[in-house]
């Protein structure tokens, strides 16, 4: 019998998470059960992607870099990169804002529903938690995320995911300085990359045959952990503009793919789709990233010495659906608590949530700490800024699994875009987790 894809079976296991989810709200012991006996496995999961994505990154990087064999080819992609990243971040942010500015959602808003919401969430921890982390990440100066980019001590940077800025800084010096010194004295390091290289990739392909009872584990818990359904209701038309928005920045990429790739859209939002479930249901762009690499390497064909450096990066910086609701979630707060936005507002809003997105951690719920940011930048008072949070926190969780998914696409496709400007948009080279399982069942009998 022919075995049923991994996103089949990975959207198989989300459904059932979401119903059996579902089912759990009934009996009172339901919530407890799947947050005690079925959340773990998720977490274990998100766990392991998080275990290799520092590996991952650091020998891919190097053995991309060393394969450039020219420094200048690395400038060039690396510019393109960025450029394209702006490009990309600032359409999302425009049609964010020409479809909040148009359906205006905040409008409709009942003060009856403004004051439930609020008296719920205005000093709920999660609430409060962001509005403190937003706090904190304001007080350096204009150029403090230059300082932070750059790690003091390049162990203690490889120990925490939450600084891949530094360990992407750190491993392209490496990468570059073993360039410089000539293959011949670099050959024993850059085997060791390329081995660690195919060794992470082979876990990744591990992991993810847990991932359809991981997705279900996932998504059962966000079920059982969502806020009271008349406030989701409350809060329909704007969730709907948000996810207009990012319905229609997929259909962006699928134009731009297919008009300067020729790449059939449907094709690779296919090869890509295991990243997407992922991305949904884990809600974070970090523990995507080992299987966006994977995807966008050997199922689409991009080069490793472009993916290498785009997709670390693009986690890290690129976050389109993040500034998407970002632009949305500040207008839509303007409109219901009649705080007047003018046009320049707006225009601070496109120069904020771009930056923001930059600034955002590629974990769940960044998305609304840097959206104080954004509001404070329009002159937002400081003191309605927890009732505006309060405002959109019901319906944050799901959102933010959208504008994951909008965030992991932008970074494929982003890819996928400078692959093919510097000539690096090969053949696919599918590699599956059981290619040398016989040679390592059958080692004796040999
Ligand atoms: N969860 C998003 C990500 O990891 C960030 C956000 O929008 O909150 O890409």
């Amino acid at each position: 019998m022919r075995k049923l894809e991994l996103h089949w079976q990975i959207l198989i296991g989300m459904l059932i998470g979401i119903l059996f989810g579902f089912a759990m709200t009934y009996p009172q012991w339901g919530a407890g059960f799947v947050q005690d006996w079925i959340n773990p496995f998720g977490t274990i999961f998100v766990k392991l992607l998080k275990l290799i994505a520092i590996p991952l990154i650091l020998a891919s990087l190097v053995k991309g870099i060393s394969d450039l064999q020219d420094i200048s080819k690395f400038k060039n992609i690396g510019l393109r990169t960025i450029a394209t990243y702006i490009v990309t971040t600032v359409v999302a942010i425009c049609i964010g804002l020409a479809l909040v500015n148009l359906l205006k959602p905040g409008d409709g808003i009942s003060d009856a529903t403004i004051a439930q919401l609020t008296e719920t969430y205005a000093s709920d921890a999660g609430v409060t938690s962001k509005l403190e982390e937003a706090s904190r990440q304001k007080e350096g100066g204009p150029l403090q995320f230059l300082v932070d980019m750059v790690p003091d001590n390049a162990f203690r940077a490889v120990s925490d995911n939450g600084l891949m800025l530094q360990v992407i800084f750190f491993t392209i010096f490496l990468g570059i300085s073993m360039l410089l010194i000539g293959e011949k004295a670099a050959r024993p390091l850059k085997e060791f990359f390329d081995a660690l290289n195919d060794v992470v990739l082979k876990m990744v392909d591990l992991i993810m045959l847990t991932a359809p009872v991981a997705v279900f584990a996932l998504l059962a818990n966000v079920v059982v952990s969502s806020g009271d359904p008349d406030l989701l209701y409350a809060l329909l038309k704007y969730s709907g503009v948000v996810v207009l928005g990012l319905a229609i920045m997929i259909v962006f990429y699928c134009v731009v793919v297919s008009v300067f790739t020729r790449y059939n859209p449907f094709t690779f939002l296919s090869r890509i789709s295991p990243a997407q479930l992922l991305a949904f249901s884990t809600s974070s762009s970090a523990a995507t990233l080992p299987v966006t690499m994977e995807r966008v390497e050997e199922h689409i064909g991009v080069d490793k010495e472009v993916t290498s450096f785009v997709l670390p990066v693009g986690a890290t910086i690129n976050m389109d659906g993040t500034s998407l609701y970002q632009g949305v979630a500040a207008v839509f707060i303007s409109q219901a608590l009649g705080f007047e936005l003018t046009l320049s507002g707006q225009l601070t809003i496109i120069l904020t949530a771009l930056l923001a997105s930059i600034g955002s951690a590629a974990v769940p719920g960044a998305g609304m700490v840097m959206l104080v940011i954004v509001l404070e930048s329009i002159g937002f008072p400081s003191d309605k800024l927890a009732i505006g949070l309060a405002l959109i926190f019901a319906v944050d969780r799901p959102l933010d699994m959208m504008r994951t998914v909008v965030n992991v696409t932008g970074d494929a496709t982003v890819s996928m875009l400078v692959a093919k400007s510097v000539g690096k948009l090969g053949k696919p080279h599918v590699q599956n987790w059981d290619d040398h399982l016989d040679e390592v069942l059958h080692k004796d009998k040999k």
